[in-house]
């Protein structure tokens, strides 16, 4: 039996049980100590680095999740009951829903088409239209690294300093991207990164916050222990949150550090062979960097399947509930009502993806746009169709350094295989 491909396994460096196991010889078994200070500073070194250019001075603060570096970021921004926070559209809901624990509501912008990102024209028009309806600006302005293609950030930067917005930049999948050699997460006033375990680097579980001054860091850091006041009993005048990174999680980050830049070279690479060998196959198009300002790091490789292709099966495409999580990497416990909603990939993806993971692969749909997800029903949204359209046709494909070049000759074989003659 062939070994089964996924989207993106962690891949471990060797040195990680190092850093663990000096944790537990100095007993540091805690979520504060040395592993998370060691891994703050390589994370804050890789991130400040910027081609042609002397570093940059921004602050890390490690956190158990990055749905949690969300969360505490708008929160310092101000977000509160009754506020809005323009969030993209095109995401995973980590983006969103901490906008929901505050109280406020997401205003949903759609994406442009060439970066699959927060399209800045329809942001400057959002953030006009609800001044006008609400009087009141927006408190933030989530953009999204989507499978880690840069977003159009000097132009998004450029309206949200218009209005005197904060950004936060959801760069949990664009770890290592550039735009115009500067690392994703620095533009704005705040920056999230993700360690869950199918991204670029691994913590098991974690995620940390770029912060623009260690003033901005000391607050997250107070939020993040239970705002708790410097009396020598416990003392709180605010609502506080349990998100500290563990320090045995930290060690696996620092582990993980020492081979970071061999990661994102080896996405890279495979996204090179995907175009290499899929350039020839009429009807489905590699999701490449638009120009020379955007540097993917490709966590995960896309592509779209043109509503004409013919992929084999795909009459019967959706005919069946499916049961459990698609591929089995995550946990979904309720079980889907119906084989098919109102705003689903064409039948041609589902059919690929019912080929590729018949051949031992895993293959997932593009995130469903959060302005058609049902949670999200009532939330206002300014849409111009195209995350909605890549949606329907786009397809994401194993990646990351557990791919080998054989794995991807293999999977562009089967995607072959599955085209209609
Ligand atoms: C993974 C992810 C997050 C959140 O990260 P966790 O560490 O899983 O909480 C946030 N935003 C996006 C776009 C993500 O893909």
């Amino acid at each position: 039996m062939k070994k089964r491909i996924y989207l993106c396994l962690a891949h471990m460096s060797g040195r990680e049980m190092e850093f663990i196991q000096d944790a537990f010889d100095t007993n540091w078994v805690v979520p504060m100590g040395p592993n998370v200070n060691g891994f703050e500073e390589d994370l804050e070194k890789f991130i400040n680095r910027r081609e042609g250019a002397t570093p940059l001075k921004k602050s890390v603060v490690g956190l158990s999740a990055g749905t949690a570096a969300v969360h505490l970021a708008l929160l310092a921004c101000g977000v509160g009951r009754g506020d809005e926070v323009i969030v993209q559209s095109f995401t995973f809901c980590a983006s969103s829903h901490p906008v929901t624990y505050l109280g406020a509501t997401p205003v949903f912008v759609d994406s442009e088409p060439e970066t699959w990102n927060m399209d800045p024209d329809l942001l400057d028009e959002a953030i006009c239209d609800r001044i006008a309806k609400t009087g009141r600006k927006p408190k933030a302005i989530v953009p999204v690294a989507l499978y880690g293609m840069p977003y159009r950030i000097d132009r998004i930067m450029e309206v949200a300093a218009r209005y005197d917005i904060p950004v936060v930049e959801d760069a949990a999948e664009g770890f290592g991207s550039r735009y115009r050699g500067q690392m994703l997460g620095t533009f704005g006033k705040y920056g999230v990164l993700s360690f869950n375990g199918n991204k670029m680097i691994t913590t098991s579980g974690g995620g940390a916050l770029v912060c623009e001054t260690a003033a901005d860091k000391n607050k997250i850091l107070f939020y993040a222990t239970q705002a708790r006041e410097s009396y020598p009993y416990y003392q709180h005048e605010q609502i506080g949150y349990n998100y500290r990174m563990s320090n045995i999680c930290a060690g696996i980050g620092r582990g993980q550090m020492t081979v970071v830049d061999e990661h994102i070279a080896h996405h890279k690479h495979v996204q090179e062979l995907y175009c290499e060998w899929l350039a020839g196959v009429p009807g489905i198009e590699m999701h490449t960097n638009p120009d020379a300002d955007c540097d993917a790091n490709f966590w995960l490789c896309t592509a779209t399947l043109a509503p004409e292709l013919r992929i084999k099966g795909q009459d019967e495409a959706y005919a069946r509930v499916v049961a459990g999580a698609v591929g089995g990497a995550a946990s979904v416990t309720h079980a889907a009502a119906t084989p098919t909603t109102d705003c689903q990939p064409n039948a041609n993806v589902e059919a690929l993806r019912v080929a590729l993971d018949a051949a031992g692969i895993e293959a997932r749909p593009l995130w469903k746009p959060m302005h058609r997800q049902p949670v999200y029903a009532s939330a206002p949204s300014y849409v111009n169709g195209v995350s909605e359209r890549l949606f329907s046709m786009g397809i994401c494909l194993p990646a990351g350094p557990c791919v080998s070049d054989d794995d991807v000759r293999y999977i562009v074989s089967q995607i072959k295989a599955a085209v209609e003659a």
